[in-house]
């Protein structure tokens, strides 16, 4: 039947809304778009991916297991939660992450789906389309996701090789304009595997009070450190900075697919007092997490034993020393040993490379000779570094260190010798 009224369209001409068009995920548009060929004489070893469930190598431990077992049958967990999240849930996580000098309840928790949900919360509770925010570089590329497909700026300030990717703090007080609007933290690192020191932390928060600028703090990998390193969390070291610490079961508890997260509000002088009902009205967008994790959060955080950490990060650990001991003595290449979170980041001295454009063409020319796949550091906004996980079995990590060292060997050019030029060497 015809239409009387002019509405609508004549044909099915569906377009697409801004913020679809406006996500990218740089990993997937870099990655989607590689040559990825392996050598069909070697099987493929991934130090690409992220999730530390893939080799089966980390298995999740058995308390939270049973506690979700247990909220399955128990059938009282299976309703709609507050948007928020349960009141218990809440309140062991404040428990959870309280500390003498940040002490939170659960009226200052926000629980979301896994950090990503925290961190868009944060994001777009704290910034407009037109006003900016500070990230990381090389970083973790879903602050720049989030925000941009919104309209929100993303500015990147520099971490330092050099100083075990400690922020490049005149850079980041530069950046600060009138329309920066919050600063995003990541400690410990991903992709950098860092984990700042008290003082360093303290300098960030400086920076931060004298221009009264919120953090949000990334602390997805809280306590994720190697053994003998202290991690302190940035609500912990400040008496005036309003933080929103974003954090999650995901990395530490081994169960990234739960997708379980919380905003924690830290903020002594009541100065996020609108932003705190900003949150709580973000959450109710899409009604919080799943409710069966949620039950059992107060079970997994008091009662998974310490050992549980301490195992993974033993291993983790060693790992990344096996990796660094090896690549370090690979002529060319110079890794930054982490000290923290699953990951390291190892740089190459372009100049001795000259048939290898970037980072990109690195990576795809080791998969395509070796079988080895580390992700380019252009993932992370960062040119002429590789990310390597470190998650991944040992006997692996073995097998890709001799195969990186013949990479390098194979493409290596001693310039020095050919025309007595110096490359500049960030050893
Ligand atoms: C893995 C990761 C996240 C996301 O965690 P989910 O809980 O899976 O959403 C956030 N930030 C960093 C730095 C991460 O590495």
């Amino acid at each position: 039947m015809e239409p009387k009224t002019k509405k609508g369209k004549a044909s099915w001409d569906i377009s697409l809304s801004m913020t679809a068009n406006n996500t990218f995920n740089p990993i997937r548009n870099i990655v989607d778009g590689m040559k990825l060929t392996p050598n069909p004489d070697k099987d493929m070893i991934a130090l690409s991916i992220g999730d530390p469930t893939v080799f089966g190598n980390l298995p999740n431990c058995v308390v939270a297991e049973d506690a979700i077992i247990e909220a399955v049958h128990s059938r009282k967990w299976n309703g709609y939660a507050p948007s928020i999240g349960y009141e218990v849930s809440r309140e062991a996580v404040a428990k959870y992450v309280s500390t003498p000098n940040a002490t939170v309840e659960a009226k200052d928790i926000i629980l979301c789906n896994g950090c990503s949900g925290s961190l868009e919360m944060c994001i777009t509770c704290l910034a407009s389309p037109g006003q900016n925010i500070l990230i990381p570089r090389p970083g973790f590329s879903i602050y720049k996701t989030l925000a941009e497909s919104v309209g929100i700026e993303t500015k990147p300030y520099d971490l330092l090789p050099s100083r075990k990717w400690e922020v490049d703090l005149a850079t980041l007080e530069n950046l600060i304009d009138a329309n920066t609007v919050a600063i995003v933290v990541t400690n410990p690192s991903n992709p950098c595997g860092s984990v700042y020191s008290r003082q360093h932390l303290t300098h960030i928060l400086a920076i931060a009070s004298t221009h009264k600028i919120p953090i949000i703090a990334d602390e997805i990998y809280e306590h994720f450190v190697f053994p003998g390193l202290q991690y302190h969390s940035l609500a912990s070291l400040t008496d005036d900075v309003p933080i929103l610490s974003c954090g999650g079961l995901t990395k530490r508890f081994l169960v990234p697919g739960w997708r379980l997260g919380w905003i924690v509000i830290y903020d002594k002088h009541g100065v996020f007092s609108r932003v705190r009902n900003g949150l709580v009205s973000l959450s109710q967008r899409i009604l919080g997490p799943n409710s069966l994790v949620q039950s059992a959060l107060p079970k997994i955080l008091e009662n998974t034993p310490q050992d549980f950490f301490n195992d993974t990060l033993e291993y983790i650990q060693k790992n990344a020393a096996v990796f660094y001991e090896s690549l370090s003595r690979v002529q060319g290449l110079f890794p930054v040993m982490p000290q923290g979170a699953m990951y390291m980041m190892v740089g190459y001295e372009k100049e001795r490379f000259p048939d290898i454009k970037d980072d990109v063409d690195f990576t795809e020319k080791l998969v395509k000779e070796q079988s080895v796949f580390c992700l380019p550091s252009k993932c992370f906004q960062y040119a002429n570094f590789f990310r390597i996980v470190l998650t991944v079995p040992s006997d692996k990590v073995v097998e890709a260190c001799e195969r990186i060292k013949e990479f390098c060997s194979s493409h290596y050019v001693a310039m020095e010798m050919a025309n007595g030029v110096h490359g500049d060497s960030c050893h």
